[in-house]
Order: C-alpha cells, then sequence, then structure tokens
C-alpha cells in the first residue's frame, strides 16, 4: 500500500492535519493509497513558501532551468515501471496504456526542456536612437490542478511548461491518483532546487481551496463544472486561469466510406482507456448508406474485447476509476434506453468487484439526449443514423463543449467543409487520435480557454514586457 507524503516548502511530510483518504484499486476494491489531506492553512503555507523562491527561480538562467528539467526527465525516467504500475493500481488502465502515458510525460518534459531556451522575444523598430523589445518573464507562482485520467502525462505537460519558464509551482494532483502524483513529485523534485515544487494532496476542497489562493496562474484539467468554480475564483483573485475541460467529441461517418474501417476507428475512439479520454469519441453521426454495415462491425469489435484488471497483460478494456463514475455512465446509458434508444453490446452491470463496465453500443438514439449532448467519460458508443453528411456536420457542431471531432470521408470538399465549420480546437479528419508533434490547440466553450499543451502553453505561464530604451535628454549614451 502506498502512504503519500506532501511537498511543503522544500520539506516532505509537511502538514497533513486535515484527515486522510483511502483509495481503492477500481479493479476488485482493495485498499491502494493512504493520502493526508491539506488544510485550507497548510495550502495557504504551501502558496507563501512557493511565493519565497519565486523570484530565485525566476532569476535562474533559462539553460540552467532547462537542464534541471531534463535531469527531473532522468528520474521520471528511472522511476517509470512504479509510475505506471501506481496508475493502474489507482485508476485502472491497462499497465501498457500506464506505460505510454509515462512515456509521453517524459517525452513532453524533455521537449520544453529543449524548447524553452530557445525562445526569444521580439524586437521592435523604434527610433534610431532608441531600443525596443519585448521580454517573456515568468508569471510567478502556479497552481497546477490535474485529473487522474492520464496522470502523468498530463501534469508533466503542465509542470514541465510553468518551471521550465521560471515560474513555481504548487501540485494538486487528483484525489483518485494521489500516489502517481507522489511518486512523480519525489521524481521531479530530487533534480530541482527546494521549494521550487510543492505537492498538495486531498481532493475537490483542497483545489477550491488553493485556486482561492493568491497565486498567479491556476492551471486546470478537469471537468467543465471545476473549470467554471476556478473561473469564478480566478475572477474574485486576478490569477490568471487556464482550463482544459471536458469535451462530447462527435465522429462523423460519411456515405462514401468504408463501414469495417469506420467500425475500427469508432471502437478506438470510443473504448481506449475505457472511453476515459478528454478526447474520446463520445456520439456518432453514421450516414444512412453505411449505418448497418458499420453498427455489425462495431457490435463485433465491442463484444471482441479482453475485459479484466489493468495489471493483466491481455486486457484490453480496464475497470472504470470507481463505482461512483461508472453510476454516472451507466445513469446515462439507461435514461437513453427509456427514452427509445437500444442496446446492441454492453449496457449491463456486470457482477463482482470493482467497477467494471463493459463495452457498449447504443442506437437509435437521438441528437438531443443526454448520452448523446452530455460527456459521458465511459466506453460508450452512443449511435445517431443521419441522412446526410450536413445533417452530422451539424448535429456535430451543436455541443455546448468545443474540444475536438472527427470525419471519416473520402471526399476532399467534406473535409473542407468539415474543418471549416466544425467549432471545436482540433479537428481530424481519418483518423480519431494521433496528430504531428508539435501541435497545440485552444478548446472553446465549455471545454475551456487557453492552449493546455505545445509550445504555446510556454507563452501561457510566460508575461510579455515591452521595455523601450531612449538615450536620456534626446542626445546618446
Ligand atoms: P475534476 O475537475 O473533478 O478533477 C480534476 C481536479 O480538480 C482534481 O485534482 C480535483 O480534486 C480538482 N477539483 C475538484 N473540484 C474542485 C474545485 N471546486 N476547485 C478546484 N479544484 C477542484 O475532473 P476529473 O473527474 O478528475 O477528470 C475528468 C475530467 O477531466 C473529464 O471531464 C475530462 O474530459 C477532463 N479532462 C480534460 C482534458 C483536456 O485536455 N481537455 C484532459 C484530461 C481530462
Amino acid at each position: 500500500m502506498y502512504t503519500v507524503a506532501q511537498l511543503i516548502g522544500g520539506v516532505w511530510g509537511a502538514g497533513g492535519e486535515g484527515g486522510e483518504l483511502v483509495v481503492h484499486d477500481p479493479a476488485d476494491g482493495s485498499p491502494v493509497t493512504r493520502t493526508p489531506v491539506a488544510t485550507a492553512d497548510e495550502v495557504a503555507k504551501a502558496v507563501e513558501a512557493a511565493r519565497g523562491v519565486a523570484a530565485e527561480w525566476a532569476a535562474t538562467p533559462t539553460a540552467e532551468r532547462a537542464a534541471a528539467l531534463h535531469r527531473a526527465a532522468d528520474a521520471v525516467e528511472a522511476a517509470a515501471g512504479e509510475l505506471a504500475e501506481a496508475t493502474t493500481a489507482e485508476m485502472g488502465k491497462p499497465l501498457e496504456d500506464a506505460r505510454g502515458g509515462v512515456a509521453a510525460g517524459i517525452g513532453t518534459l524533455r521537449q520544453y526542456a529543449e524548447l524553452a531556451p530557445v525562445r526569444g522575444g521580439r524586437t521592435l523598430h523604434g527610433a534610431h536612437d532608441a531600443l525596443d523589445f519585448m521580454a517573456p518573464e515568468p508569471r510567478g507562482v502556479v497552481a497546477a490542478i490535474t485529473p487522474w485520467n492520464d496522470p502523468v502525462a498530463v501534469s508533466c505537460g503542465l509542470l514541465g511548461a510553468a518551471l521550465v519558464t521560471g515560474n513555481v509551482v504548487v501540485h494538486k494532483p487528483s484525489e483518485r491518483t494521489p500516489a502517481t502524483g507522489w511518486l512523480l513529485a519525489r521524481a521531479l523534485d530530487s533534480a530541482l532546487p527546494a521549494g521550487v515544487l510543492s505537492l498538495l494532496s486531498g481532493g475537490g476542497e483542497v483545489g477550491a481551496a488553493l485556486s482561492g489562493q493568491d497565486v498567479d496562474v491556476v492551471a486546470h484539467v478537469g471537468s467543465t463544472a471545476t473549470g467554471r468554480a476556478i473561473a469564478a475564483a480566478g475572477a474574485r483573485t486576478g490569477a490568471k486561469v487556464l482550463l482544459e475541460n471536458g469535451g462530447s467529441d462527435p465522429l462523423v461517418v460519411d456515405a462514401d466510406v468504408d463501414p469495417v474501417w469506420a467500425a475500427e476507428q469508432a471502437a478506438l475512439g470510443c473504448f481506449a482507456n475505457a472511453g476515459q479520454i478528454c478526447v474520446a469519441v463520445e456520439r456518432v453521426y453514421v450516414h444512412r448508406h453505411v449505418a448497418e454495415g458499420f453498427l455489425d462491425a462495431l457490435v463485433a469489435r465491442a463484444e471482441a474485447l479482453t475485459v479484466g484488471p489493468g495489471r493483466d497483460p491481455e486486457t484490453q478494456l480496464g475497470p472504470l476509476v470507481d463505482r461512483r463514475h461508472r453510476d454516472h455512465v451507466h445513469g446515462q446509458v439507461t435514461a437513453a434506453l427509456a427514452d427509445g434508444a437500444r442496446v446492441r453490446a454492453g449496457g449491463v452491470l456486470p457482477e463482482g468487484p470493482g467497477a467494471f463496465y463493459p463495452a457498449t453500443v447504443v442506437e437509435g438514439c437521438r441528437h438531443d439526449m443526454a448520452l448523446v449532448r452530455e460527456e459521458t467519460f465511459g466506453p460508450v458508443a452512443a449511435v445517431v443514423v443521419v441522412d446526410s453528411f450536413s445533417e452530422g456536420l451539424r448535429c456535430a457542431a451543436d455541443s455546448p463543449y468545443g474540444l475536438a471531432a472527427t470525419v471519416l470521408t473520402g471526399s476532399m470538399s467534406h473535409a473542407q467543409r468539415a474543418w471549416r465549420e466544425l467549432p471545436v480546437g482540433t479537428v481530424k479528419i481519418n483518423s480519431v487520435f494521433g496528430g504531428a508533434p508539435g501541435g497545440a490547440a485552444q478548446p472553446r466553450r465549455g471545454s475551456g480557454q487557453g492552449f493546455g499543451y505545445g509550445p504555446e502553453l510556454l507563452d501561457e505561464f510566460s508575461t510579455v514586457k515591452a521595455v523601450h530604451l531612449q538615450a536620456p535628454g534626446g542626445g546618446h549614451w
């Protein structure tokens, strides 16, 4: 069993007066982690201590900060096996996927370590005897509040970009993956000056206390409801708020595509990580012309997935993160069935321990059902049959979210319409996942604000100062 410690003001094991939480393995319900809960006072102390070392870290040359981040990436690499095992034990994803998440996190740390030193500001063309330039500077204290669904990859992005640009960070990982957050903080802290990174533990109330503090940036990856609460706190404190929140990503299947290939794409998008990916496919608008073949192939894929504990190497579909979340997923499926939809695969709560939920295909869905409109975050394909590509595109665009969307089509003109008409941060044509390295996107509407990853995240964590240097009295220097 993991026993988590907080890191406050460079001191491991600080605080913990707010009681304790126990995390259970979602595969069998056994206890996995004991973690302290920070009090409001401990949160305030962590921020104050971070503020105390902010100026020194900000004044450290960028190349030195980048070298420290490279050493931190080495330390995370050395702990990679342990981190992947903790991820699987705490949130259930197959071990191979967890390893992939850790590897992605290490890659992101290294990418930021390479990019930060080569960034510069602009110089401006002013008077001949003046010098004008724009210099990026760190923002100060960053509160990073992160989720459980890919805990290492997501945290490394925010922490790496914030630290290398000269900010100090107070990290509050998810209460569902505290040991993973603790192991990550231990690795990163071993390569950084004391106090530059702090770790607080606990649930939403600790996140709320942190986002109400006098910090300079609150960077949150998580649900839309939490993002809105953090935005309200930011409006009170004046902190910059960076939000990467929920989504309900559509998949539009055009009339001219191979329905079996389209079903493979849909299965990958809907069932990977048991649907617990921000850019998972949540709703499918399939053209009537290919609907039957598509549904048959999707059902076959859903039924062929190997379900089991994430630590079993054969497992393709692990449990959901916990039973509370399973109730949410099943509640949306049952409501859709009560409203006339039909289940073609899965949809039944399994017997036995853990938070397992089968890969589920629901047909006969309507665009106005909660299963289609809201975020489900489970292994559920909600399928709506449409009569034209235009109808599919219109439904895909009509959403309270704006994270990403995928369109499968052989038509270049449909592909062009899709990327122009879909009001989302990322449009993918003919591939549910993937994208070139170095990409970045801004989510829209309920999905958040600001760049949450990519090179532009370095800009989000920086503030720019414009400088006008003029010789005194109109003369010379
Ligand atoms: P969540 O918002 O409930 O929790 C995320 C973090 O916020 C946790 O650390 C939690 O303790 C904290 N928190 C909860 N309530 C808070 C409050 N009132 N004030 C401050 N902090 C608070 O989200 P979750 O359930 O952990 O994660 C799943 C969600 O994350 C899904 O909606 C998913 O789409 C989203 N997500 C988005 C992205 C993205 O890049 N857009 C990536 C991963 C996950």
